[in-house]
């Protein structure tokens, strides 16, 4: 930057030598005798020429690096905030949204570094060089050049306020037309099935009318700051040419030092019309600025201040929970939630829809803290483990299991790249995947496809297990699809299931006739609570929600 800036303050220099070389041009070389004089002016205004050329193009390659480069950190820098923060972030803040603070707020101020250095630098440079010219030559032209700026202080300031607020809409509407073709291009089976297109269609054009109002709004409000620059410019001119005009004409003044200072006048028109848009610029940069350090001072994860290293491994630990109270904003879910799910047995969780079962999984994954209440993972309090040593002690399946658009092998190893090829080709072979991958061109360096939408619902769920098998977790959390699968895939993924819940504690959120039967206990829970507890022949005898379930969910 100061390099870029040194370089800038070099070109604007030169319009302010240049004016000065009008000077002699029109008193000596135009004169009786100056003939001899005329190539040395000559070449001294070409080489001012190549100078600037030279300068423009240094300064602009070290501005467009300078920028590129603060852009690029500011980018990396917000995803791993992001990254680190919790679920309640993520459900105010939409996917589209996210990306378009990340993508399309650094690009707006990725520009203003230019802008400014190219003003501080060069356009006040040459101000001040030009300026100096002028006070030489006269000090009251030089006043009667600048009769009309006080007229520009008071709409400046009004200007300035409607521009940052035009600019804070302008970058509301992209994040809302971001999150809009999000969600199409997410949805885009469901709009089809439904015939949404023409519906979507009108919506989109809804939301990009309301980004274009903002933008040319702020785009004319950016522009009338020069324009005006440019009214009291001509007052300026005016002024001058009825001052200067008449003492050249009386004899006063040389027509030389009239055509410099005119030259100095004409030269400063650039500089200050820049000047002007670069008050419009910072506006606009400093609406994205704000929302970008409104984003990274958002708290990250809660940062747990008693956590501690995990001890020595764990073998497949019991969880306990104790009196345990959740709540999404104005959602109570889990209410006073007590249960114990033994080390190294099978729990299977079952209950109407809506139960909270699965915000179980979210709370044991510190996806979701509890409101009150205590998670107990192997007798100690979970808050006492970091969130990465908590949530490595388990292992996720579930069929919506999301896969990333990159090589099988990649999603089974997450970034494991030091798990040996035997021992991935044992856990491919446990996870029933080996028929799948004799198959695929490729193996498993087939792709998945976007979102593993190149894979079947028992695929997906498949590669969940070799993840699982992978990371090798002590306990297990299963979360059976309710959609089944056809018999041939739930065979092979009943069977992938026994090998990876051997010896390890598994919660199993359950909906196959097998699991519930065979697990160790059953927690039928409604209403965030555990309302029976058993086995699955003491339940029915009881007559109770469970048995209820089950008539209605198995009857077949
Ligand atoms: P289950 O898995 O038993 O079907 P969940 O644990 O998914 O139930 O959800 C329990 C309750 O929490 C439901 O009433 C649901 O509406 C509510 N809920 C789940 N997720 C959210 C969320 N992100 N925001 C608000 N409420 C939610």
């Amino acid at each position: 930057m100061i390099a870029a800036f040194i370089v800038m303050a070099v070109e604007g220099s030169t319009l302010g030598l240049l004016s000065w070389m009008i000077e002699p041009l029109f008193d000596r070389v135009f004169g009786p005798d100056g003939g001899g004089e005329i190539l040395w002016v000559g070449l001294a205004i070409l080489g001012l020429f190549v100078l600037r050329a030279i300068t423009t193009i240094v300064s602009r390659s070290l501005l467009t690096l300078v920028s590129v480069r603060i852009a690029s950190a500011m980018q990396v820098d917000m995803l791993a905030h992001i990254l680190r923060q919790s679920g309640g972030f993520f459900q105010n803040h939409p996917p589209g949204a996210l990306m378009d603070r990340v993508q399309g707020d650094t690009t707006a101020v990725q520009g203003i570094w230019q802008t400014v250095i190219v003003s501080a630098g060069r356009d006040i440079v040459a101000l001040i060089g030009l300026f100096a010219v002028a006070i030489a030559i006269d000090p009251q032209w030089t006043l009667a050049a600048l009769i009309g700026a006080p007229l520009l202080i008071v709409p400046a300031v009004v200007l300035q306020r409607y521009l940052r607020r035009k600019s804070v809409q302008l970058r509301e509407a992209t994040a809302a037309r971001s999150t809009r073709l999000d969600e199409i291009f997410h949805g885009i089976n469901a709009i089809k099935l439904n015939r949404l297109e023409t519906y979507q269609s009108t919506r989109f054009l809804t939301t990009v009318r309301a980004l274009n109002r903002a933008y040319s709004k702020s785009i004319v409000a950016a522009q009338t700051m020069p324009a005006m620059i440019d009214i009291v410019t001509g007052l300026g001119f005016f002024a001058v040419l009825m001052l200067g005009g008449r003492e050249v004409a009386e004899g006063e003044r040389t027509v030389g030092e009239f055509m410099s200072f005119f030259t100095a006048m004409t030269l400063t028109f650039q500089p200050i019309r820049r000047l002007g848009e670069v008050a419009g610029t910072w506006q606009i940069a400093a609406a994205s600025l704000e929302r970008i350090f409104r984003l990274l001072d958002t708290d990250t994860e809660e940062r747990r201040p008693d956590a501690q290293p995990l001890p020595a491994a764990t073998q497949s630990p019991g969880i306990e929970f104790r009196d345990v109270h959740f709540a999404y904003p104005g959602v109570p879910v889990l209410n006073g939630l007590s249960f114990t799910a033994p080390a190294g047995r099978m729990t299977a969780i079952v209950g109407p829809s809506g139960a909270g079962k699965s915000t179980i999984f979210h709370l044991l994954t510190a996806l979701a803290e509890p409101v009150a209440g205590d998670i107990l993972i192997d007798g100690h309090p979970a808050t006492r483990l970091t969130l990465p040593d908590q949530r490595a002690l388990f292992a996720t399946v579930s069929q919506d299991t999301a896969l990333f658009d990159e090589s099988l092998r990649e999603n089974i190893l997450l970034g494991r790249p030091d798990i040996p090829e035997d021992r991935l080709s044992s856990v491919t072979q446990a996870a029933q995947l080996a028929d799948l991958l004799s198959t695929l061109p490729g193996g498993l360096d087939a792709p998945a496809g976007p979102r593993g939408s190149a894979l079947s619902g028992g695929q997906r769920q498949r590669i969940a297990i070799a993840r699982a098998l992978v990371a090798d977790a002590p306990v297990l959390l299963l979360d059976e699809a309710t959609s089944a699968l056809d018999s041939r895939s739930e065979a092979a993924v009943a069977e992938a299931l026994a090998s990876l819940a051997k010896g390890r504690t598994t919660l199993v959120i359950a909906h196959r006739l097998s699991t519930v039967r065979e697990a160790d206990q059953i927690l039928v829970l409604d209403k965030g609570r555990v309302v029976e507890q058993g086995r699955h022949d003491d339940l029915i005898a009881q007559g109770g929600l469970y048995a209820g379930l089950y008539a209605l969910q198995f009857k077949d």
